[in-house]
Protein backbone atom coordinates (compact mmCIF):
# COMPACT_ATOMS: atom_id res chain seq x y z
CA UNK A 1 0.00 0.00 0.00
CA UNK A 2 1.52 3.44 -0.91
CA UNK A 3 0.58 6.64 0.18
CA UNK A 4 0.52 9.92 -1.54
CA UNK A 5 3.79 11.42 -0.84
CA UNK A 6 2.66 15.24 -1.68
CA UNK A 7 0.14 15.22 0.54
CA UNK A 8 2.41 15.02 3.70
CA UNK A 9 2.48 18.30 5.02
CA UNK A 10 5.58 20.16 5.19
CA UNK A 11 6.13 22.73 7.79
CA UNK A 12 8.86 25.55 8.36
CA UNK A 13 9.81 27.06 11.43
CA UNK A 14 13.14 29.34 12.22
CA UNK A 15 13.64 26.77 15.06
CA UNK A 16 12.02 23.36 16.17
CA UNK A 17 12.08 22.68 19.83
CA UNK A 18 11.72 18.81 19.94
CA UNK A 19 10.30 18.40 23.69
CA UNK A 20 7.84 20.67 25.97
CA UNK A 21 9.64 20.17 29.41
CA UNK A 22 11.16 22.10 31.38
CA UNK A 23 14.23 22.43 29.49
CA UNK A 24 12.57 23.04 25.71
CA UNK A 25 9.98 25.70 27.30
CA UNK A 26 12.80 27.75 29.14
CA UNK A 27 14.31 27.57 25.61
CA UNK A 28 11.22 28.33 23.88
CA UNK A 29 10.05 31.31 25.93
CA UNK A 30 13.22 33.00 25.79
CA UNK A 31 13.38 32.26 21.61
CA UNK A 32 9.71 33.53 21.07
CA UNK A 33 11.08 37.07 21.80
CA UNK A 34 13.20 37.05 18.66
CA UNK A 35 11.90 34.17 16.70
CA UNK A 36 9.25 31.93 15.45
CA UNK A 37 9.49 28.73 17.29
CA UNK A 38 7.65 25.49 17.19
CA UNK A 39 7.09 22.78 20.20
CA UNK A 40 6.80 19.20 19.35
CA UNK A 41 5.62 17.01 22.47
CA UNK A 42 5.28 13.36 21.83
CA UNK A 43 2.20 13.17 23.95
CA UNK A 44 0.41 15.86 26.27
CA UNK A 45 2.48 19.15 26.69
CA UNK A 46 2.77 18.89 30.16
CA UNK A 47 3.95 15.58 30.01
CA UNK A 48 7.81 14.43 30.88
CA UNK A 49 10.05 13.88 33.63
CA UNK A 50 9.47 17.49 34.56
CA UNK A 51 6.08 17.11 35.51
CA UNK A 52 6.61 14.62 38.24
CA UNK A 53 9.72 16.47 39.81
CA UNK A 54 9.01 16.38 43.62
CA UNK A 55 11.94 18.03 45.41
CA UNK A 56 13.06 21.05 43.88
CA UNK A 57 15.57 23.20 42.19
CA UNK A 58 19.26 23.91 43.25
CA UNK A 59 20.99 27.41 43.04
CA UNK A 60 22.45 29.82 45.58
CA UNK A 61 20.03 32.46 46.48
CA UNK A 62 20.78 32.98 50.63
CA UNK A 63 24.55 34.18 50.30
CA UNK A 64 24.72 35.24 53.81
CA UNK A 65 25.91 31.57 54.40
CA UNK A 66 26.09 29.64 51.53
CA UNK A 67 28.18 30.28 48.48
CA UNK A 68 29.02 29.74 44.78
CA UNK A 69 31.84 28.16 45.68
CA UNK A 70 30.15 25.73 47.87
CA UNK A 71 27.39 24.56 45.51
CA UNK A 72 30.04 24.10 43.02
CA UNK A 73 32.57 22.03 45.70
CA UNK A 74 29.06 19.87 46.22
CA UNK A 75 28.36 19.13 42.90
CA UNK A 76 32.07 18.29 41.62
CA UNK A 77 32.23 15.71 44.90
CA UNK A 78 28.79 14.22 43.65
CA UNK A 79 30.53 14.06 40.04
CA UNK A 80 33.61 11.54 41.29
CA UNK A 81 36.28 13.57 39.58
CA UNK A 82 34.64 13.21 35.98
CA UNK A 83 32.40 16.82 36.07
CA UNK A 84 33.76 19.61 33.76
CA UNK A 85 34.40 22.10 36.50
CA UNK A 86 34.07 25.01 34.22
CA UNK A 87 30.80 23.82 33.24
CA UNK A 88 29.94 23.12 36.89
CA UNK A 89 31.13 26.92 37.61
CA UNK A 90 28.61 28.29 34.91
CA UNK A 91 25.65 26.47 35.47
CA UNK A 92 26.08 27.76 39.43
CA UNK A 93 26.89 31.38 38.68
CA UNK A 94 23.73 31.49 36.62
CA UNK A 95 21.38 29.64 38.54
CA UNK A 96 20.11 32.56 40.34
CA UNK A 97 18.84 34.39 37.49
CA UNK A 98 17.74 31.30 36.17
CA UNK A 99 15.41 30.87 39.05
CA UNK A 100 14.19 34.89 39.50
CA UNK A 101 13.03 34.30 36.06
CA UNK A 102 11.08 31.65 37.29
CA UNK A 103 9.73 33.41 40.24
CA UNK A 104 9.04 36.65 37.75
CA UNK A 105 7.01 34.62 35.50
CA UNK A 106 4.63 33.63 38.81
CA UNK A 107 5.97 29.61 39.54
CA UNK A 108 4.39 29.20 42.86
CA UNK A 109 7.61 28.56 45.11
CA UNK A 110 7.17 27.51 48.99
CA UNK A 111 7.88 30.95 50.87
CA UNK A 112 8.10 31.62 54.37
CA UNK A 113 7.35 34.24 56.80
CA UNK A 114 10.79 36.04 58.49
CA UNK A 115 10.10 37.89 61.96
CA UNK A 116 10.03 40.89 60.66
CA UNK A 117 6.90 40.31 58.77
CA UNK A 118 8.72 39.94 55.35
CA UNK A 119 8.61 36.89 53.12
CA UNK A 120 11.16 34.57 51.31
CA UNK A 121 11.32 31.55 48.95
CA UNK A 122 12.06 28.70 51.41
CA UNK A 123 15.19 26.47 51.18
CA UNK A 124 15.26 22.90 51.92
CA UNK A 125 18.32 20.96 52.11
CA UNK A 126 19.04 17.63 49.93
CA UNK A 127 22.17 14.40 50.05
CA UNK A 128 24.94 15.71 49.31
CA UNK A 129 24.15 19.57 49.36
CA UNK A 130 25.82 21.36 52.46
CA UNK A 131 23.59 24.28 52.57
CA UNK A 132 20.33 24.63 51.89
CA UNK A 133 19.65 25.37 48.70
CA UNK A 134 16.67 24.17 47.06
CA UNK A 135 13.79 26.17 46.20
CA UNK A 136 10.73 23.98 45.69
CA UNK A 137 6.66 24.49 45.52
CA UNK A 138 5.69 21.68 48.80
CA UNK A 139 6.38 18.58 47.52
CA UNK A 140 5.32 18.72 43.70
CA UNK A 141 7.87 21.95 42.52
CA UNK A 142 8.38 19.75 38.74
CA UNK A 143 4.32 19.98 38.84
CA UNK A 144 4.32 23.83 39.58
CA UNK A 145 7.22 24.80 36.92
CA UNK A 146 5.79 22.81 34.45
CA UNK A 147 2.16 23.95 34.51
CA UNK A 148 3.33 27.41 34.98
CA UNK A 149 5.70 27.46 31.38
CA UNK A 150 2.68 25.82 29.71
CA UNK A 151 0.52 28.76 30.47
CA UNK A 152 3.04 31.02 29.15
CA UNK A 153 3.67 29.38 26.06
CA UNK A 154 0.34 28.44 24.83
CA UNK A 155 -0.39 32.27 25.08
CA UNK A 156 2.81 33.39 23.07
CA UNK A 157 2.12 34.81 19.80
CA UNK A 158 5.44 33.44 18.45
CA UNK A 159 5.28 29.38 19.54
CA UNK A 160 3.48 27.12 18.07
CA UNK A 161 2.56 23.74 19.77
CA UNK A 162 1.75 20.34 18.59
CA UNK A 163 0.83 17.86 20.80
CA UNK A 164 1.35 14.00 20.03
CA UNK A 165 3.75 14.40 17.39
CA UNK A 166 7.24 12.14 17.56
CA UNK A 167 10.00 13.18 16.14
CA UNK A 168 11.82 9.87 14.19
CA UNK A 169 14.93 11.30 12.88
CA UNK A 170 16.55 14.41 11.83
CA UNK A 171 16.83 15.64 8.57
CA UNK A 172 20.52 16.65 8.10
CA UNK A 173 22.42 17.73 4.85
CA UNK A 174 25.80 15.70 4.68
CA UNK A 175 28.75 16.18 2.33
CA UNK A 176 31.75 14.39 2.01
CA UNK A 177 34.62 14.63 4.50
CA UNK A 178 31.38 16.38 6.76
CA UNK A 179 32.84 19.86 5.67
CA UNK A 180 29.02 21.60 5.73
CA UNK A 181 26.91 19.42 7.37
CA UNK A 182 24.16 20.56 8.96
CA UNK A 183 20.40 20.23 10.57
CA UNK A 184 17.83 20.66 8.33
CA UNK A 185 14.81 19.31 10.37
CA UNK A 186 13.02 16.54 11.48
CA UNK A 187 10.80 13.94 10.30
CA UNK A 188 7.78 13.96 12.75
CA UNK A 189 5.54 10.59 13.41
CA UNK A 190 1.41 12.89 13.55
CA UNK A 191 0.28 10.22 16.35
CA UNK A 192 -3.05 11.50 16.15
CA UNK A 193 -3.32 10.89 12.24
CA UNK A 194 -0.72 8.39 11.80
CA UNK A 195 2.06 9.68 9.67
CA UNK A 196 5.03 11.17 8.89
CA UNK A 197 5.28 14.76 8.66
CA UNK A 198 8.22 17.16 7.92
CA UNK A 199 9.54 19.79 9.77
CA UNK A 200 11.94 22.38 8.41
CA UNK A 201 14.22 24.37 10.50
CA UNK A 202 16.91 27.04 10.55
CA UNK A 203 18.15 25.81 13.77
CA UNK A 204 16.62 22.48 15.88
CA UNK A 205 16.45 21.82 19.38
CA UNK A 206 16.52 18.66 21.00
CA UNK A 207 15.03 18.82 24.31
CA UNK A 208 13.15 15.48 24.87
CA UNK A 209 14.43 14.17 27.79
CA UNK A 210 16.27 11.01 29.66
CA UNK A 211 16.02 7.25 28.86
CA UNK A 212 15.15 6.02 32.30
CA UNK A 213 12.48 3.56 30.36
CA UNK A 214 15.48 1.49 28.88
CA UNK A 215 15.15 -0.33 32.75
CA UNK A 216 12.17 -2.71 34.17
CA UNK A 217 11.62 -0.18 36.69
CA UNK A 218 11.80 3.53 36.36
CA UNK A 219 10.02 6.49 38.09
CA UNK A 220 10.16 7.87 34.90
CA UNK A 221 6.97 8.55 32.80
CA UNK A 222 6.91 6.54 29.62
CA UNK A 223 7.72 9.08 27.34
CA UNK A 224 11.54 8.57 28.66
CA UNK A 225 12.59 6.47 25.60
CA UNK A 226 16.19 8.34 25.26
CA UNK A 227 14.59 9.46 21.41
CA UNK A 228 16.98 12.21 21.20
CA UNK A 229 19.82 10.68 22.05
CA UNK A 230 19.28 7.97 19.71
CA UNK A 231 18.33 10.91 16.67
CA UNK A 232 21.41 12.37 17.91
CA UNK A 233 23.87 9.96 17.35
CA UNK A 234 22.29 8.44 14.25
CA UNK A 235 22.43 11.74 13.24
CA UNK A 236 26.49 11.48 13.73
CA UNK A 237 26.97 13.38 17.12
CA UNK A 238 29.17 11.66 19.96
CA UNK A 239 27.75 10.47 23.50
CA UNK A 240 29.38 11.00 26.78
CA UNK A 241 29.08 8.67 29.87
CA UNK A 242 26.15 6.82 28.67
CA UNK A 243 27.20 4.66 31.71
CA UNK A 244 26.01 6.55 34.31
CA UNK A 245 22.36 6.49 35.23
CA UNK A 246 21.09 7.26 38.36
CA UNK A 247 18.48 4.80 40.17
CA UNK A 248 16.75 6.23 43.04
CA UNK A 249 16.36 3.81 45.89
CA UNK A 250 12.88 3.91 46.54
CA UNK A 251 9.75 3.66 44.25
CA UNK A 252 6.80 2.48 45.11
CA UNK A 253 6.26 -1.22 44.32
CA UNK A 254 2.82 -1.76 43.81
CA UNK A 255 1.26 -3.70 40.25
CA UNK A 256 -0.94 -0.93 39.32
CA UNK A 257 1.67 2.12 40.24
CA UNK A 258 3.78 3.50 37.49
CA UNK A 259 6.95 3.57 39.63
CA UNK A 260 5.94 6.69 41.63
CA UNK A 261 8.84 7.93 43.43
CA UNK A 262 9.05 7.95 47.08
CA UNK A 263 11.30 10.99 47.81
CA UNK A 264 14.82 10.83 49.58
CA UNK A 265 12.92 13.07 52.10
CA UNK A 266 10.79 11.03 53.84
CA UNK A 267 14.68 9.13 54.86
CA UNK A 268 15.35 12.72 55.72
CA UNK A 269 12.62 13.00 58.06
CA UNK A 270 13.41 9.45 59.59
CA UNK A 271 12.13 6.38 58.01
CA UNK A 272 13.79 3.21 58.28
CA UNK A 273 14.38 0.74 55.41
CA UNK A 274 13.22 -2.62 56.65
CA UNK A 275 13.28 -6.16 55.38
CA UNK A 276 9.93 -7.92 55.36
CA UNK A 277 10.39 -9.16 58.84
CA UNK A 278 10.93 -5.85 59.92
CA UNK A 279 14.99 -5.55 60.59
CA UNK A 280 16.55 -2.64 59.78
CA UNK A 281 19.46 -3.44 57.23
CA UNK A 282 21.10 -0.74 56.23
CA UNK A 283 23.54 -1.11 59.16
CA UNK A 284 25.57 -3.49 57.45
CA UNK A 285 26.18 -0.93 54.27
CA UNK A 286 26.90 2.30 55.86
CA UNK A 287 27.62 3.61 58.98
CA UNK A 288 25.04 6.91 57.96
CA UNK A 289 22.22 3.96 57.29
CA UNK A 290 19.04 5.03 55.75
CA UNK A 291 21.15 8.80 55.31
CA UNK A 292 23.45 7.32 53.11
CA UNK A 293 24.27 8.27 49.62
CA UNK A 294 21.69 7.31 47.08
CA UNK A 295 23.67 4.83 45.20
CA UNK A 296 25.05 2.78 48.67
CA UNK A 297 21.27 3.26 49.64
CA UNK A 298 20.04 1.73 45.94
CA UNK A 299 22.77 -0.99 46.12
CA UNK A 300 22.30 -2.45 49.87
CA UNK A 301 18.40 -2.52 48.71
CA UNK A 302 19.33 -4.42 45.38
CA UNK A 303 21.99 -6.63 47.63
CA UNK A 304 18.88 -7.69 49.79
CA UNK A 305 16.62 -8.30 47.45
CA UNK A 306 19.10 -10.94 45.42
CA UNK A 307 20.30 -12.34 48.26
CA UNK A 308 16.61 -12.97 50.26
CA UNK A 309 15.03 -13.36 46.34
CA UNK A 310 12.54 -10.47 47.64
CA UNK A 311 10.34 -8.58 45.65
CA UNK A 312 10.59 -5.53 47.03
CA UNK A 313 11.82 -4.24 51.03
CA UNK A 314 9.90 -1.26 53.04
CA UNK A 315 10.50 1.99 53.96
CA UNK A 316 8.71 2.66 57.47
CA UNK A 317 7.78 6.18 58.69
CA UNK A 318 4.72 5.25 60.77
CA UNK A 319 7.11 5.88 63.65
CA UNK A 320 6.20 9.49 63.24
CA UNK A 321 3.02 11.78 64.30
CA UNK A 322 0.39 11.60 61.62
CA UNK A 323 0.24 14.92 61.46
CA UNK A 324 3.48 15.59 60.53
CA UNK A 325 3.41 12.92 57.62
CA UNK A 326 0.34 14.62 56.39
CA UNK A 327 2.21 18.09 56.26
CA UNK A 328 5.34 17.08 54.88
CA UNK A 329 3.85 14.33 52.42
CA UNK A 330 0.85 15.38 50.98
CA UNK A 331 1.25 13.91 47.41
CA UNK A 332 2.88 10.46 49.02
CA UNK A 333 0.37 10.31 51.11
CA UNK A 334 -2.58 10.75 48.95
CA UNK A 335 -0.94 8.84 46.25
CA UNK A 336 0.08 5.33 48.27
CA UNK A 337 -3.71 5.78 49.92
CA UNK A 338 -4.69 5.95 45.76
CA UNK A 339 -2.84 2.48 46.28
CA UNK A 340 -4.72 1.42 49.69
CA UNK A 341 -1.45 2.03 52.03
CA UNK A 342 -1.75 4.25 54.48
CA UNK A 343 2.11 5.18 55.65
CA UNK A 344 0.83 6.94 58.49
CA UNK A 345 0.32 3.07 59.91
CA UNK A 346 1.82 0.81 58.17
CA UNK A 347 5.39 0.77 55.98
CA UNK A 348 5.67 1.23 52.15
CA UNK A 349 6.54 -1.43 49.77
CA UNK A 350 9.54 0.10 47.91
CA UNK A 351 12.33 -0.82 45.05
CA UNK A 352 14.97 0.60 43.42
CA UNK A 353 14.18 2.07 39.90
CA UNK A 354 16.07 3.83 36.96
CA UNK A 355 15.50 7.41 37.66
CA UNK A 356 18.01 9.86 35.73
CA UNK A 357 20.40 10.09 32.90
CA UNK A 358 23.43 11.52 33.29
CA UNK A 359 24.97 10.88 30.06
CA UNK A 360 23.50 12.42 26.82
CA UNK A 361 24.48 14.19 23.41
CA UNK A 362 28.06 16.10 24.22
CA UNK A 363 27.78 19.58 24.29
CA UNK A 364 28.97 22.66 25.11
CA UNK A 365 27.73 25.49 27.23
CA UNK A 366 25.48 27.01 24.64
CA UNK A 367 24.01 23.61 23.80
CA UNK A 368 25.89 23.42 20.14
CA UNK A 369 26.12 19.22 19.31
CA UNK A 370 28.41 18.09 16.97
CA UNK A 371 25.68 19.08 14.26
CA UNK A 372 25.80 22.30 13.13
CA UNK A 373 22.76 23.64 14.05
CA UNK A 374 21.91 20.81 16.29
CA UNK A 375 21.11 22.11 19.87
CA UNK A 376 20.58 20.04 22.64
CA UNK A 377 19.55 20.98 26.18
CA UNK A 378 18.20 19.26 29.58
CA UNK A 379 18.14 15.95 30.57
CA UNK A 380 19.03 14.49 26.70
CA UNK A 381 22.41 16.12 27.00
CA UNK A 382 25.76 15.73 28.82
CA UNK A 383 27.23 19.02 29.29
CA UNK A 384 29.84 17.59 32.08
CA UNK A 385 27.61 18.96 34.56
CA UNK A 386 26.92 15.89 36.34
CA UNK A 387 30.03 13.65 35.59
CA UNK A 388 29.57 10.23 37.34
CA UNK A 389 27.12 11.12 39.46
CA UNK A 390 23.65 13.89 39.88
CA UNK A 391 23.60 16.02 42.34
CA UNK A 392 19.73 16.04 43.54
CA UNK A 393 18.05 19.29 41.82
CA UNK A 394 20.78 20.03 39.82
CA UNK A 395 18.70 18.75 36.64
CA UNK A 396 15.81 21.33 37.09
CA UNK A 397 18.52 23.83 37.11
CA UNK A 398 20.44 22.78 34.18
CA UNK A 399 17.39 22.75 32.01
CA UNK A 400 17.13 26.38 33.12
CA UNK A 401 20.61 27.34 32.69
CA UNK A 402 21.40 25.71 29.03
CA UNK A 403 17.70 26.21 27.62
CA UNK A 404 18.68 30.16 28.47
CA UNK A 405 22.29 29.79 27.19
CA UNK A 406 21.40 27.86 23.94
CA UNK A 407 18.38 30.89 23.16
CA UNK A 408 21.53 33.45 23.37
CA UNK A 409 23.66 31.58 21.22
CA UNK A 410 21.13 31.04 18.59
CA UNK A 411 20.02 34.51 18.49
CA UNK A 412 23.31 36.01 17.08
CA UNK A 413 23.34 33.33 14.57
CA UNK A 414 19.47 33.66 13.64
CA UNK A 415 19.55 36.28 10.96
CA UNK A 416 23.06 34.83 9.09
CA UNK A 417 21.14 31.20 8.78
CA UNK A 418 18.85 30.27 5.72
CA UNK A 419 15.59 28.32 6.01
CA UNK A 420 16.36 25.05 4.22
CA UNK A 421 14.00 25.02 0.81
CA UNK A 422 12.04 21.98 0.46
CA UNK A 423 13.27 19.15 1.87
CA UNK A 424 12.44 15.38 0.68
CA UNK A 425 9.26 13.69 1.43
CA UNK A 426 9.05 10.83 4.36
CA UNK A 427 9.26 7.96 1.38
CA UNK A 428 6.56 4.74 2.40
CA UNK A 429 6.72 3.61 -1.09
CA UNK A 430 8.24 0.28 -0.06
CA UNK A 431 6.75 -0.88 3.59
CA UNK A 432 3.63 -2.43 4.27
CA UNK A 433 1.38 -2.38 7.69
CA UNK A 434 3.16 -4.85 10.49
CA UNK A 435 1.95 -8.50 10.35
CA UNK A 436 3.32 -9.29 13.58
CA UNK A 437 3.26 -6.83 16.27
CA UNK A 438 4.08 -9.17 18.88
CA UNK A 439 7.83 -8.65 17.67
CA UNK A 440 7.54 -4.81 19.02
CA UNK A 441 5.78 -5.86 21.89
CA UNK A 442 8.07 -8.98 22.78
CA UNK A 443 11.47 -7.24 22.51
CA UNK A 444 10.39 -4.22 24.60
CA UNK A 445 9.74 -6.76 27.26
CA UNK A 446 13.02 -8.48 27.07
CA UNK A 447 15.25 -5.30 26.88
CA UNK A 448 14.13 -3.95 29.64
CA UNK A 449 14.38 -6.89 31.70
CA UNK A 450 17.73 -7.65 30.80
CA UNK A 451 18.81 -4.44 31.10
CA UNK A 452 17.62 -4.13 34.78
CA UNK A 453 19.02 -7.74 35.47
CA UNK A 454 22.57 -7.03 33.75
CA UNK A 455 23.16 -3.27 33.30
CA UNK A 456 21.34 -2.27 36.44
CA UNK A 457 22.90 -1.18 39.60
CA UNK A 458 25.26 -3.90 40.19
CA UNK A 459 27.22 -4.73 37.20
CA UNK A 460 29.98 -7.34 36.11
CA UNK A 461 31.34 -7.61 32.38
CA UNK A 462 30.08 -10.92 31.82
CA UNK A 463 26.80 -9.58 32.62
CA UNK A 464 27.56 -6.87 30.08
CA UNK A 465 28.83 -9.06 27.43
CA UNK A 466 24.80 -11.02 28.25
CA UNK A 467 23.89 -7.87 27.56
CA UNK A 468 25.76 -6.86 24.51
CA UNK A 469 24.66 -10.25 22.65
CA UNK A 470 20.88 -9.64 23.20
CA UNK A 471 21.17 -6.05 22.47
CA UNK A 472 22.67 -6.73 18.93
CA UNK A 473 20.12 -9.66 17.62
CA UNK A 474 17.49 -6.88 19.05
CA UNK A 475 19.42 -4.28 16.82
CA UNK A 476 18.81 -6.94 13.69
CA UNK A 477 15.44 -7.54 14.49
CA UNK A 478 14.57 -4.35 14.73
CA UNK A 479 16.37 -2.78 11.41
CA UNK A 480 14.68 -5.54 9.45
CA UNK A 481 11.54 -5.06 10.78
CA UNK A 482 11.94 -0.88 10.63
CA UNK A 483 13.16 -1.42 7.08
CA UNK A 484 10.18 -3.43 5.82
CA UNK A 485 6.94 -2.37 7.93
CA UNK A 486 4.89 1.00 8.25
CA UNK A 487 5.89 3.17 11.88
CA UNK A 488 4.39 3.03 14.64
CA UNK A 489 4.68 4.42 18.24
CA UNK A 490 6.37 1.88 20.39
CA UNK A 491 7.76 0.38 16.70
CA UNK A 492 9.69 3.69 16.49
CA UNK A 493 10.54 4.08 20.63
CA UNK A 494 11.88 0.49 20.66
CA UNK A 495 14.10 1.70 18.03
CA UNK A 496 15.58 4.44 20.21
CA UNK A 497 15.63 2.34 23.08
CA UNK A 498 17.66 -0.69 21.82
CA UNK A 499 20.24 2.07 20.53
CA UNK A 500 20.41 3.56 23.91
CA UNK A 501 20.91 0.42 25.69
CA UNK A 502 23.86 -0.29 23.10
CA UNK A 503 25.40 2.54 23.91
CA UNK A 504 25.13 2.10 27.72
CA UNK A 505 26.46 -1.42 27.52
CA UNK A 506 29.21 -0.33 25.36
CA UNK A 507 29.94 2.44 27.14
CA UNK A 508 29.86 0.23 30.49
CA UNK A 509 32.13 -2.25 29.07
CA UNK A 510 34.79 0.60 28.55
CA UNK A 511 35.01 1.29 32.16
CA UNK A 512 37.11 -0.47 33.95
CA UNK A 513 36.37 0.79 37.10
CA UNK A 514 33.61 1.62 40.23
CA UNK A 515 33.10 5.55 39.69
CA UNK A 516 29.87 7.48 40.71
CA UNK A 517 26.74 5.22 39.93
CA UNK A 518 28.90 2.78 37.85
CA UNK A 519 29.41 -0.18 39.97
CA UNK A 520 31.00 -3.43 39.01
CA UNK A 521 32.10 -6.24 41.17
CA UNK A 522 35.40 -7.06 38.35
CA UNK A 523 36.51 -3.90 39.63
CA UNK A 524 35.12 -2.60 42.42
CA UNK A 525 37.14 0.97 43.24
CA UNK A 526 38.37 3.91 41.03
CA UNK A 527 41.13 3.10 39.06
CA UNK A 528 43.22 5.90 40.56
CA UNK A 529 46.08 5.00 38.70
CA UNK A 530 44.97 7.56 35.88
CA UNK A 531 43.27 10.80 35.89
CA UNK A 532 39.11 10.20 35.57
CA UNK A 533 38.53 9.80 31.86
CA UNK A 534 34.58 10.63 30.46
CA UNK A 535 33.06 7.58 27.86
CA UNK A 536 32.62 9.38 24.57
CA UNK A 537 31.37 7.50 21.93
CA UNK A 538 31.77 8.48 18.05
CA UNK A 539 29.07 7.21 15.71
CA UNK A 540 31.72 6.85 12.74
CA UNK A 541 33.55 4.46 14.60
CA UNK A 542 30.84 2.37 14.95
CA UNK A 543 28.92 1.81 11.65
CA UNK A 544 28.54 4.56 8.11
CA UNK A 545 26.15 6.92 8.61
CA UNK A 546 23.05 6.43 6.03
CA UNK A 547 23.42 8.76 3.03
CA UNK A 548 19.49 9.47 3.45
CA UNK A 549 16.91 9.92 6.51
CA UNK A 550 13.99 9.38 4.34
CA UNK A 551 12.64 5.65 4.80
CA UNK A 552 12.98 3.50 1.96
C1 LIG B 1 9.98 11.37 39.69
C2 LIG B 1 11.06 12.35 39.38
C3 LIG B 1 11.47 13.27 40.33
C4 LIG B 1 12.47 14.19 40.03
N1 LIG B 1 12.80 15.14 40.96
C5 LIG B 1 13.70 16.11 40.62
C6 LIG B 1 13.97 17.18 41.50
O1 LIG B 1 13.39 17.30 42.58
N2 LIG B 1 14.89 18.11 41.10
C7 LIG B 1 15.54 18.04 39.91
O2 LIG B 1 16.37 18.91 39.61
N3 LIG B 1 15.28 17.03 39.07
C8 LIG B 1 14.37 16.08 39.38
N4 LIG B 1 14.11 15.08 38.50
C9 LIG B 1 14.78 15.09 37.19
C10 LIG B 1 14.16 16.21 36.32
O3 LIG B 1 12.76 16.20 36.52
C11 LIG B 1 14.44 16.00 34.86
O4 LIG B 1 15.81 15.79 34.65
C12 LIG B 1 14.03 17.21 34.04
O5 LIG B 1 12.69 17.53 34.32
C13 LIG B 1 14.19 16.91 32.55
O6 LIG B 1 13.58 17.94 31.83
P1 LIG B 1 13.66 17.93 30.26
O7 LIG B 1 12.97 19.16 29.80
O8 LIG B 1 15.03 17.69 29.82
O9 LIG B 1 12.82 16.63 29.84
P2 LIG B 1 11.31 16.20 30.18
O10 LIG B 1 10.70 17.05 31.21
O11 LIG B 1 11.33 14.75 30.39
O12 LIG B 1 10.56 16.52 28.82
C14 LIG B 1 10.82 15.76 27.66
C15 LIG B 1 9.95 16.30 26.54
O13 LIG B 1 10.40 15.75 25.30
C16 LIG B 1 9.29 15.26 24.58
N5 LIG B 1 9.77 14.20 23.70
C17 LIG B 1 10.51 13.12 24.01
N6 LIG B 1 10.78 12.40 22.90
C18 LIG B 1 10.19 13.05 21.88
C19 LIG B 1 10.07 12.81 20.48
N7 LIG B 1 10.64 11.75 19.89
N8 LIG B 1 9.36 13.67 19.73
C20 LIG B 1 8.75 14.75 20.29
N9 LIG B 1 8.84 15.04 21.61
C21 LIG B 1 9.54 14.19 22.37
C22 LIG B 1 8.31 14.81 25.63
O14 LIG B 1 7.01 14.74 25.08
C23 LIG B 1 8.48 15.94 26.66
O15 LIG B 1 7.71 17.05 26.25
C24 LIG B 1 13.11 14.16 38.77
C25 LIG B 1 12.70 13.22 37.82
C26 LIG B 1 11.69 12.33 38.11
C27 LIG B 1 11.25 11.34 37.07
Amino acid sequence: MKRNLTSQPHHTTDILVIGSGAAGLTFALQAANYAKVTVLAKGPLTEGNTLYAQGGVAAVLDDTEDSIESHIEDTLVAGAGLCDPAVVRFTAEHGREAIQWLIDIGVPFTSEKHSDGSSAPHLTREGGHSHRRIIHAADATGRAIETSLVDLAEAHPNIELFENYLAVDLITRRKKGGADNRVLGAYVFNRTLDRVEVFGARFVVLASGGASKVYLYTTNPDLATGDGIAMAWRAGCRTGNMEFNQFHPTCLYHPKSKGFLISEAVRGEGGYLRLPDGTRFMEDFDSRMELAPRDIVARAIDHEMKRLGIDCVYLDISHKPADFIKEHFPTIYNQCLKFGLDMTKEPIPVVPAAHYTCGGVVTDTRGRTDLDGLYAVGEVTCTGLHGANRLASNSLLECLVFGRSASEDIRTRLDNTEMPGTLPAWDESRVTDSDEEVVVSHNWDELRRFMWDYVGIVRTDKRLQRAKHRVDLLTREIAEYYGNFRVTNDLLELRNLVQVADLIIQSALLRKESRGLHYTLDYPEPDNSKSPQNTVLTPANYYKAPATNAKS
